[in-house]
């Protein structure tokens, strides 16, 4: 029994079984005893009308009506004087009632009282009630109630409840085996799933089972395929994008230097070479730094050194470097910082984050556009946010931006030249200083990012 739904559905059976036995059985009892206690009421209520009947008008006639009115097949009366002598019976054939009378002979009875009421022994459950009419004439009316009736209602109560009990176990024999085949079969559904997923087989697709247990993890397992295959095809898109981003600058740098090696050319010409050489190399080395500051990030090799330093001056140093590139893009960069406060984080980190944020916003924008950056300090915390007025990002895209290796519309990223690791190393970076970092944007007027640390 290895399949985790037929152990559940077995305890199950066992559990149902169990119960229905005892309920069984209950009420087996009860029944039984209810009816047993009627009839022993039934006999001493009929012998103690007698006896009361007899003591007050106590003669051979009234004897006759009692005996005369207990004739029929379950009941017997006899009746018996103060010498234990019977005087009066309903059943002609007195010794078969005579030998349950010795019982009689050793008693001394007050009240009445049941004397035998072993139903499944004896053939009669007997009761007997004292009379005294006066000191000469005193005895008992003895009552037998045959257990006939009360065997044969037990056999046919052993029937109906053994039937119901035999029926319940089909039953219950045939809710297990659709149960467990219920719950086999999106498990085994699954486990086949995740040997695929194993494999590196991602293209796996589990129908909707329902919002239980069950639905959720087989949910979570397709979701586990789709990001599998998603990362896929990003990992494939992203070697592409390094491989093409590093043979463009590598094939200037080749073209450049052997052209500036040349010893025709003159000296304004073989500057101007070597000046894209720098620029290329330069451009390699951020995308290199990138791409191991990633790698770093997956190692958890990432630290982050926190001091004090002043606000303006390291947010008027990045604009100055940034703003040359802002200025060739033909965009305006303004800078709003209403106070100088302290700044308490790693500042090489921190010029990381502003630049890939000033980067994006200048690369995802167009021409004649403004980018601003406004920087505050609240509740102790500095704030700052990167405004542009480009491109913007599609809303259903907005949650996968800061993922490893994402690009928004892989083609228009190509054509900005992005590789999709900028805003996941800021989000690391970000988040290694213990803040956080949003993001609105509407599409086509402009996205802004806003940093807290
Ligand atoms: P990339 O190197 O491609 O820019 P990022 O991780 O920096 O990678 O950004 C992820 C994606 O988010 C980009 O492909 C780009 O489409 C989108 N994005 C980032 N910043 C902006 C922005 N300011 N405006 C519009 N889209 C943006």
């Amino acid at each position: 029994m290895n399949r985790i739904s037929t152990k559940v559905t077995a305890y199950f059976f066992i559990a149902v079984l169990i119960m229905e036995s005892f309920l069984i059985f209950y009420l087996h009892r009860n029944i039984i005893n209810t009816r047993i206690q009627e009839e022993f009421s039934r006999l001493l209520a009929s012998g103690s009308n007698h006896r009361d009947v007899l003591v007050e008008n106590y003669s051979d006639t009234t004897m006759k009506h009692i005996v005369l009115m207990e004739k029929n097949e379950d009941r017997e009366v006899i009746i018996t004087d103060n010498n234990g002598k019977i005087i009066r019976s309903s059943e002609e054939n007195i010794a078969s009632l005579e030998e349950l009378l010795p019982l009689l002979k050793d008693i001394n009875l007050k009240n009445d009282e049941i004397l035998v009421s072993d139903w499944k022994e004896s053939p009669y459950i007997i009761s007997a009630h004292p009379y005294e009419v006066d000191t000469k004439q005193s005895g008992y009316i003895v009552m037998f109630q045959s257990t006939h009736s009360i065997k044969q209602l037990v056999e046919k109560l052993n029937v109906h409840f053994g039937m119901a009990g035999g029926t319940s176990v089909v039953l219950l024999l045939i809710i297990y085996s659709s149960l467990s085949k219920i719950l086999t079969r999106p498990l085994i559904r699954m486990k086949e799933a995740t040997e695929k997923l194993s494999k590196g087989e991602f293209d796996v697709i589990l129908p909707y089972i329902g919002k239980d247990e069950l639905g959720d993890l087989s949910g979570s397992i397709q979701k586990l395929a789709n990001d599998l295959e998603r990362l896929k095809t990003e990992r494939n898109e992203f070697l592409a994008s390094i491989a093409h981003e590093l043979s463009t600058p590598l094939t200037y740098l080749i073209g450049y230097s052997k052209i500036a090696m040349r010893k025709e050319v003159g000296e304004k010409e073989r500057e101007h070479y070597l000046a894209i050489i720098a620029e290329e190399s330069d451009r390699m080395k951020e995308l290199i730094k990138n791409l191991l500051d990633l790698a770093k990030m997956d190692e958890n090799t990432f630290t982050v050194t926190k001091g004090y330093f002043e606000a303006r001056p390291f947010f008027e140093n990045i604009i100055k470097l940034v703003d040359p590139s802002f200025e060739l893009k033909k965009q305006k960069l303004h800078f709003v910082c209403d106070s100088n406060f302290q700044v308490h984080a790693d500042s090489l980190r921190m010029e990381q984050i502003v630049l890939n944020l000033l980067d994006n916003a200048m690369k995802y924008s167009k021409e004649n556009t403004i980018v601003t950056l406004e920087v505050q300090k609240k509740d102790n915390k500095t704030i700052f946010s990167v405004m542009d007025n480009g491109i913007g990002i599609p809303s259903d895209e907005i949650d996968f931006i800061f993922e490893k290796l994402y690009r928004v519309e892989k083609s228009r990223s190509r054509s900005f030249g992005g590789s999709g690791i900028g805003l996941s190393v800021v989000k690391e970076l970000v988040e290694a200083h213990g803040g956080n970092i949003e993001v609105r944007s509407t599409l086509g007027k402009g996205s802004t990012f806003t940093v807290t640390i």
